[in-house]
């Protein structure tokens, strides 16, 4: 079933190429052919101007489907070119960001371990060491 599928997609595109092709030759030919008579037709002119860039458009769309194909094979081959930098890039971003987590986790720690050992005054509500009995601050006593 969708191998069927698949067939068709491609003969439409083939379809496509060849009214393309046909588009850009018969365009073609008609500006050669006006060019070559003496006398000039400008249906011919006109006819030739409107099919060739109509077939460029229709060449352009029916060749996506390949261009896309060439584009991953070429991304394929510049990651498989640069595997080993990619891998070195790699491991640096997680040193990079293992060291950030763990400068973040350090500071989170030392945070609340500071936070543990201090306490705000009663009176003027500045931070002071938990142990001490007298604000250093205000001079005010701590209960
Ligand atoms: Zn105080």
């Amino acid at each position: 079933m969708e191998e069927k599928k698949k067939t068709k997609r491609i003969s439409g595109f083939w379809i496509a190429r060849i009214i393309a092709i046909l588009l850009l030759a018969g365009g073609l030919c008609m500006i050669i052919i006006n060019s070559v008579n003496s006398e000039e037709s400008p249906a011919l002119i006109i006819c030739g101007c409107f099919c060739i860039p109509i077939g460029f458009m229709v060449l352009i769309f029916s060749l996506l489907p390949a261009i896309q194909k060439g584009m991953i094979k070429l991304n394929k081959h510049i990651v498989e070119e640069n595997k080993e930098d990619l891998q070195d890039l790699s491991t640096a971003q997680s040193e990079i960001l293992s060291e950030g987590v763990k400068n973040l986790s350090k500071a989170a720690t030392e945070g609340v371990q500071d936070a543990k050992d201090k306490k705000f005054c009663m009176y003027c509500g500045k931070q002071i060491n938990n142990d001490s009995k007298f604000c250093s601050y205000c001079g005010k006593e701590q209960k």
